[in-house]
C-alpha cells in the first residue's frame, strides 16, 4: 500500500495520509485510515451526514459522521478525515465508506456555485471552478495521458523533442487566423504553427518532434475550434508520402491502446464505450478527387451566397463535409491529394499532377472529421520562391526559411496533430472546450 507520510498543516502532528484509491480493498475492511481533501458532495440528515471526499487524486469515498461534528461543514471545504473502512453497498462508487472518527478542517468553503447540473456557460464563467468537476477531472486526466504515451512513441523511436518560438515574425496557414501583438517596436504574432522551425531543426537532429500552444484567431464559433490549442507537430527528413501516413496512424493507435488500458475508469465515467476506439492500422486512404465525387453522389450541398450548390475539386473539407464523409466509418481515414491551390505555400506537389498536393490530413470517424495535416514540403528553392510570391507573402520574412532550401535541402514532410480535436473524438464530446482547462475562443478569454 502506498502511504504517505506528511505534517498535517493544522495541529503539526504526524499523520499518514491515505490515498482513497488505496483504501477501497476488501482486505482494508476494519482498518483505520487517515484521508484528506475536499467536500464534494453533501447530504445532512438529522443523526448522520454523508460526506464524499475527493482527494487530490480526484478520487471519492463516502464518510459518515454523527451530524454534530460536522454541523458547520459545507460543500468544497478542505478537510482530513480519520475513519474505520466498512462496506456498504449503498454507499456511492464502490460500496466503501469511512465510518467517521475524527475530522479536521482546514478551510469552510464559502457557498459554492457550481452544482451537479449547471449551464454550460456558468461552467465555463466558473471554470476555475468547474474543474473539480468529475468530468473535467476525467478529461483532463486522459489529457495526460495522451500526452504521457506521445511522448513514450516519439522517445522509442529515439526522435528528439525540441521547442520552437510561439512569438513569430510570419504566417502558417495564412493570415485570416494570425493574432497580431506588439513586440517592442515591431509588429509580430503568435504562432499557428511550430512547422517552419521543425523544418530547420532536422538538418541538425534528424526526426525532430514538439508540443506547443499553436494559436488561431478563428473568426467562427465551431464545435472544433479553439483560439489557443495543443499542436504536437513532428518533422522528418528523407521521408515519403507512405512513411508520414504510417507514423501518425502508429502514433494514434498506440496512444489509443495505452489509455484504454491506463483511464478505463475515466472512460467509464464518461459513459465512453472503449470498444469503439478498437482501431488497427493502416487506415483507409482516400483520394481527395474520390471523397468529392462521393459527396456528390450522397447529394451532399454547401451554402453560397445564400444558395446550395454541390462540391467541385478545389474546394476544401469543411466540418459538415468531413461529417458526412466520416459518419459511415468507424476508424480514421486518411484523405490524400488535396488540390495544391488549397494549400499552404510550403506543401509539395506532385510530379505527376502540378495540381495535386503531396499532403494528407486524417480524419476520425463518426462525424468527427480532421485532427491531423500534414505531407511533404516543397524542397526545391526556385518553386518555393514562386508560391511565396504568387500568394503575396513578404519574401523578407521568409527568408530564413529559404535558407533550409539553400544548404543542403532534402525531401522531408511532417505533420501536425490537434490534441484537443483527437480528445475531442476520444471522449465523444459535441463540444471541443470541453477538452480544455481554460479554453480561449472568440468569445472567451476569462478566466
Ligand atoms: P480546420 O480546417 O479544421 O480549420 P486546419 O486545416 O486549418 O483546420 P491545420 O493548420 O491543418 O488546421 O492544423 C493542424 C491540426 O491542428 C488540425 O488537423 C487540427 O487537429 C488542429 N487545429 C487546427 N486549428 C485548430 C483550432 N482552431 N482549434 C483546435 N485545433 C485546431
Ligand atoms: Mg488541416
Amino acid at each position: 500500500m502506498i502511504t504517505l507520510k506528511r505534517i498535517s498543516s493544522i495541529n503539526l502532528i504526524l499523520s499518514i495520509i491515505t490515498f482513497i484509491r488505496e483504501i477501497k480493498k476488501e482486505s482494508n475492511v476494519g482498518r483505520q485510515f487517515t484521508i484528506r481533501g475536499w467536500v464534494h458532495r453533501l447530504r445532512k440528515q438529522k443523526e448522520k451526514s454523508f460526506i464524499l471526499i475527493r482527494d487530490e487524486k480526484g478520487d471519492v469515498v463516502q464518510t459518515v459522521f454523527q451530524s454534530e461534528q460536522v454541523s458547520n461543514i459545507t460543500l468544497e471545504s478542505s478537510i482530513q478525515v480519520t475513519g474505520i473502512l466498512s462496506v456498504d453497498k449503498r454507499a456511492p462508487e464502490g460500496g466503501y465508506e469511512l465510518q467517521g472518527k475524527n475530522i479536521e478542517i482546514f478551510n469552510i468553503s464559502e457557498n459554492f456555485p457550481i452544482g451537479e447540473f449547471q449551464s454550460l456557460d456558468l461552467l465555463l464563467t466558473k471554470r476555475h471552478l468547474a474543474i473539480r468537476t468529475r468530468k473535467l477531472i476525467s478529461i483532463l486526466k486522459i489529457k495526460s495521458t495522451i500526452l504521457k504515451y506521445a511522448r513514450l512513441f516519439f522517445d522509442n523511436l529515439a526522435w528528439t523533442e525540441v521547442q520552437c518560438p510561439t512569438i513569430v515574425k510570419g504566417s502558417i496557414e495564412g493570415g485570416s487566423t494570425l493574432f497580431p501583438i506588439n513586440y517592442f517596436d515591431e509588429k509580430a504574432y503568435l504562432s499557428q504553427s511550430a512547422q517552419l522551425y521543425l523544418e530547420a531543426y532536422i538538418f541538425s537532429l534528424g526526426p525532430v518532434w514538439t508540443i506547443s500552444p499553436s494559436f488561431r484567431a478563428e473568426k467562427s464559433r465551431t464545435v472544433r475550434h479553439l483560439a489557443e490549442f495543443l499542436h504536437l507537430e513532428a518533422e522528418v527528413p528523407w521521408t515519403s508520402m507512405d512513411d508520414l501516413l504510417n507514423i501518425q496512424e502508429n502514433l494514434v493507435t498506440f496512444i489509443i491502446n495505452n489509455l484504454k488500458k491506463e483511464r478505463t475508469d475515466e472512460f467509464v465515467y464518461l459513459n465512453r464505450n472503449i470498444s469503439d476506439l478498437n482501431i488497427t492500422p493502416p487506415f483507409p486512404r482516400l483520394e481527395y478527387s474520390d471523397v468529392i465525387d462521393d459527396l456528390r453522389k450522397k447529394d451532399f450541398k454547401i451554402e453560397e451566397d445564400g444558395k446550395k450548390r454541390y462540391l467541385h475539386y478545389g474546394d476544401d473539407l469543411n466540418i459538415e463535409s468531413e461529417r458526412m464523409l466520416t459518419q459511415q466509418y468507424s476508424t480514421p481515414i486518411f484523405v490524400v491529394g488535396y488540390p495544391l491551390s488549397i494549400k499552404p505555400f510550403y506543401v509539395k506537389s506532385d510530379i505527376h499532377d502540378e495540381n495535386r498536393s503531396l499532403s494528407a490530413d486524417m480524419l476520425a470517424p463518426h462525424g468527427f472529421g480532421e485532427i491531423t495535416s500534414g505531407g511533404l514540403r516543397e524542397d526545391d528553392l526556385a518553386k518555393l520562391k514562386e508560391r511565396i510570391r504568387k500568394e503575396g507573402l513578404d519574401q523578407n520574412t521568409y527568408d530564413w526559411y529559404l535558407d533550409l532550401r539553400r544548404y543542403g535541402s532534402v525531401i522531408h514532410g511532417g505533420f501536425g496533430l490537434g490534441i484537443e480535436r483527437f480528445l475531442r473524438w476520444l471522449i465523444n464530446s459535441e463540444d471541443i472546450k470541453e477538452t480544455v482547462g481554460f479554453p480561449r475562443t472568440m468569445s472567451r478569454i476569462s478566466p
